[in-house]
């Protein structure tokens, strides 16, 4: 079985193949089929968004594909920024700049209550059938007052695990898999791709 990765992000692709490395399937990036696709992310959810990323890859590459969609959600902010993650300040932030933008929009918010979530949709989309399979996965913890840490991307440098004194940015790449938000979801998937490849579902 082949299976399009709809990412070219270097650290996403590492995490899934490594979570689905004992199955036999073939896992391709988006550049590795020469794909350039940009999704517009137009649901209102997690779930919507990974969907319609599925989908849309499965299609233009005539392939079962994978997609997720991911934010980080900050309780005291009503879930900000959530489904806008990636897009929070604006186009002109790069990641440092997002993540300044939050410590600042949180600056009066209290210790006790600077609790948030990551969270993970992942779709699987076929190109000959409307079918889709989802599954989430969720990681809780708190957001911190300034950055620690050189591991990781994104948000990961402000935040703290559940049961952990170390940011996402000052764990291995393994700790972080072992309990990220993504490899949750991954890990899901991995007996329904077994399910797949037995042809049971
Ligand atoms: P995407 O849907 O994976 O592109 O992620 C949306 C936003 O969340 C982007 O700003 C990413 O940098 C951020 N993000 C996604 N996954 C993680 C993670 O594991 N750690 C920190 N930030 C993340």
């Amino acid at each position: 079985m082949d299976i399009l990765i709809g990412t070219n992000n270097k650290g996403k692709l590492r995490e899934y193949r490594q979570i689905f490395a004992g199955l036999p399937i073939r896992f391709y990036s988006l550049s590795e089929l020469g794909l350039v696709l940009d999704v517009e992310e137009t649901g209102g959810t997690f779930v919507e968004n990974a969907i319609l990323k599925a989908r849309a890859f499965a299609a233009a590459a005539d392939m079962v594909a994978l997609a997720d969609d991911t934010g980080l959600c900050v309780h005291a902010l009503n879930g900000a920024p959530g489904l806008h993650s990636a897009r929070y300040g604006g186009a002109g932030l790069d990641d440092a700049g997002r993540r300044r933008l939050l410590l600042s929009e949180m600056h009066s918010i209290p210790d006790e209550a600077r609790t948030a979530h990551f969270e993970t949709v992942l779709a699987l989309a076929f190109p000959d059938s409307p079918r889709i399979i989802t599954v989430r996965g969720a990681v809780y913890g708190r957001i911190l007052r300034e950055e620690r840490g050189n591991n990781g991307f994104g948000y990961d440098p402000i935040f703290v695990p559940k049961g952990y004194d170390r940011t996402f940015a000052e764990l291995s790449p393994d700790e972080k898999d072992r309990i990220s938000h993504r490899g949750r979801a991954a890990r899901k998937l991995v007996p329904i791709l077994e399910d797949l490849l037995a042809g049971v579902v």
